[in-house]
């Protein structure tokens, strides 16, 4: 192993500075500030040569010098620009709490009041999107995947909390902060609800972290709770809500709603009963019905699931299918059935919680799935990626 020294010059954080000391937008700010002082206090103050030079400079050093030093370490107009996306973004979470909302200095920062007996008894607090430009006393960060890489920026913070399966945190919130519907305003590109219905699942799949993660499969919400005013279309993220007698009549009560849905998880196939089939043919669908084939004893299941559907008058151009991709032989199989049953398949590559990547055939044949046109104008076999036997990396 080869083992390079790079040694960093102790001046490294002068880089980009005008003679090391300020960055050259302090110093065009300055210039900024005090130029037109100084144009104005020579032309105008009506006084001799030496008043009018001290006076001048009584007012343009400090002017000049606020200019070059800016506030909190920013210069004067990011600074401003800061201080107008806080105004404009700044929101306060009141959870239980009787607590005063504070903010420190100019809300640049996540300012919760945590309470000394600690979460969940009360949190005051400013939230606004992480900038990079300014001092947070708090950073959160999540991540759904243990394969996504970790954000990898500076993060000026007192402190970070990191969460989410991506970080193998297993731990649940507080059931008051799980109930608390999504601050939409943060994300004002996202158009639809989104949220559960139900949690957790009856089955244990070995390579599936939600029994672990979530238990049993419990209600979560109304779906009427998870309705936004102001948008038409829900995004459920259930794992098994065919499974739970709440989750069937929640999917019952929607039928004659004047509501677009996406179970984006996938349903349970085993679970589409007749009776299921009817409710589901009642729903108005964003775009497909998801249900998920894992495995060749799923395919049967498959079939019959979507015979309920046609029947109860579901719309076959809707119908869609997961299909994890381990044995890339067994998935091959896997897709090329569901096409003949009329079933669009998206494949998914296996990859572990340790971070085992999937192999390359397996990342090829998903691409060769998930493309449409390849998938419908060539087979597998002919299918070309770097890697395959005799085509070069
Ligand atoms: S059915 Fe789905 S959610 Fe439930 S354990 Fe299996 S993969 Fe996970």
């Amino acid at each position: 192993m080869n083992i390079e020294t790079y040694y960093i010059p102790t001046n490294f954080t002068d880089a980009g500075r005008v003679m090391g000391l300020f960055e050259l937008r302090n110093m065009i700010e300055a210039v900024l500030l005090a130029g037109p002082a100084l144009y104005l206090c020579l032309t105008l103050l009506p006084t001799a040569l030496t008043p009018k030079i001290i006076i001048t400079m009584v007012i343009i050093v400090p002017l000049g010098g606020f200019g070059l030093l800016g506030i909190n370490d920013d210069s004067l107009t990011r600074w401003l620009g800061n201080w107008w996306r806080w105004r404009k973004e700044r929101r306060l979470i009141s959870y239980r709490g009787g607590r005063l909302a504070w903010s420190r200095w100019m809300g640049t920062t996540i300012s919760p009041i945590w309470p000394s007996c600690g979460y969940p008894h009360g949190i005051n607090c400013v939230v606004i999107p992480w900038n990079g430009f300014t001092h947070y006393d708090k950073v959160y960060l999540s991540k759904i995947f243990t394969f996504t890489s970790d954000f990898d920026a500076v993060i000026n913070a007192d402190e970070i909390m990191t969460g989410g399966t991506g970080y193998k945190d297993y731990g649940t919130l507080p059931p008051e902060i799980e109930a608390t519907p999504p601050d939409y305003s943060i994300y004002p590109q996202f158009k639809r609800a989104i949220g559960f219905l139900t949690r957790g699942c009856i089955r244990h799949c070995e390579y599936c972290i939600v029994p672990r993660k979530e238990g049993d499969i419990h209600p979560a919400a109304a779906w009427d709770e998870i309705k936004r005013s102001d948008s038409r279309e829900i995004v459920f993220l259930d794992n098994n809500v065919l499974a739970s007698e709440h989750g069937l009549e929640q999917i019952g009560r929607m039928g004659g709603a004047s509501v677009w849905v996406d179970f984006n998880q996938g349903l349970d196939a085993r679970l589409i009963t007749t009776e299921a089939a009817k409710m589901l043919a009642r729903l108005h669908w964003i775009r497909f019905i998801r249900m998920s084939c894992d495995t060749s004893e799923m395919l049967p299941v498959v079939e019959q699931a979507t015979a309920y559907l046609r029947e109860a008058g579901a719309a076959p151009s809707r119908f869609w299918a997961y299909v994890l991709v381990r044995d890339v032989e067994d998935a091959h199989r896997r897709v090329l059935a569901l096409r003949e049953m009329g079933v669009e398949p998206f494949a998914q590559p296996y990859w572990d919680y340790d971070g085992g990547e999937p192999t390359v055939e397996q990342k090829a044949f998903a691409r060769w799935v998930n493309h449409r046109a390849a998938f419908r104008s060539c087979m597998w076999e002919d299918y070309q990626y770097p890697g395959k036997k005799g085509i070069l990396s």
